[in-house]
């Protein structure tokens, strides 16, 4: 594995440099860099790095709060062709069809109350949305995410009571642990549900996540620097 880098000043820089690394992590360990996916994380990010980002032809983004997201994004997407929304914070239930208006990819699925109202919005959204299951692999009582023993049954319910369609899990791993134990878990949760699509890494940890199988990596800082600190409300 590499050495870590420094982000620099210029984030169309850091994206080629992330860039180079997840194609040599891929390869190191027979997979194709193209299977790796790049979410630019922007929240909190000033307007100035994310048009940077797409300057340099990158068109993949996640936010993680419906509200900042809608702030943004509506009229870049609208001028942009190839555009393509994650949403990887909390949903709120009755924010669910304004945050299908937006977002290509929901990565939070975190409860059977949102199952059901994904499955009713979506009847009515004429592209295609593609869901993952927020894993809490740390078994952690202040995160979201269905806990690794219920997994399989929430999954289970998912397709049956809701016809949902589910591409992958996701897992956000304790900060003090090594993240490859939770990235291998997560590995083997998703093999046995017959889920091909895993989101995990972040800028600490994204290329070893890769060798674990990550499709999705979100990274934010080591893109666009430090993130402006969250306003007291
Ligand atoms: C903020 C965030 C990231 C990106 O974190 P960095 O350490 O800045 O790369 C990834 N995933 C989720 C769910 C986040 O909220």
């Amino acid at each position: 594995m590499s050495l870590p880098f420094k982000p620099g000043q210029d984030p169309a820089e850091n994206l080629a440099e992330i860039k180079k690394r997840i194609s040599q992590s891929a390869t190191a360990c027979g997979r194709r860099p193209s299977d790796v996916s790049l979410i630019a994380v922007t929240k909190r990010q000033p307007l100035h790095k994310i048009h940077a980002l797409l300057q340099a032809g990158h068109r993949v983004f996640g936010e993680n709060r419906l509200q900042e997201a809608q702030d943004k994004w509506p009229d870049i997407r609208d001028q942009t062709p190839g555009l393509e929304l994650h949403m990887i914070g909390a949903l709120q239930t009755n924010k669910v069809r304004e945050a299908l208006r937006l977002f290509d990819v929901i990565h939070t699925l975190d409860r059977l109350k949102l199952a059901r109202r994904l499955a009713d919005e979506l009847a009515h959204v004429d592209r295609p949305v593609e869901l993952f299951v927020q894993v809490n692999t740390g078994e952690e009582s202040q995160k979201s995410g269905i806990m690794p023993s219920d997994l399989d049954q929430f999954i289970a319910q998912c397709r049956k009571d809701y016809q949902l369609n589910l591409t992958g899990l996701m897992c956000l791993p304790p900060v003090n642990e090594e993240p490859a134990l939770h990235f291998a878990l997560l590995r083997d949760m998703a093999a046995r549900n017959g889920l091909t699509q895993l989101s995990m890494g972040m800028s600490s940890d994204f290329e070893k996540a890769i060798t674990f199988g990550a499709t999705h990596v979100r990274v934010g800082t080591l893109l666009m620097g430090e993130r402006k600190e969250i306003a007291a409300d």
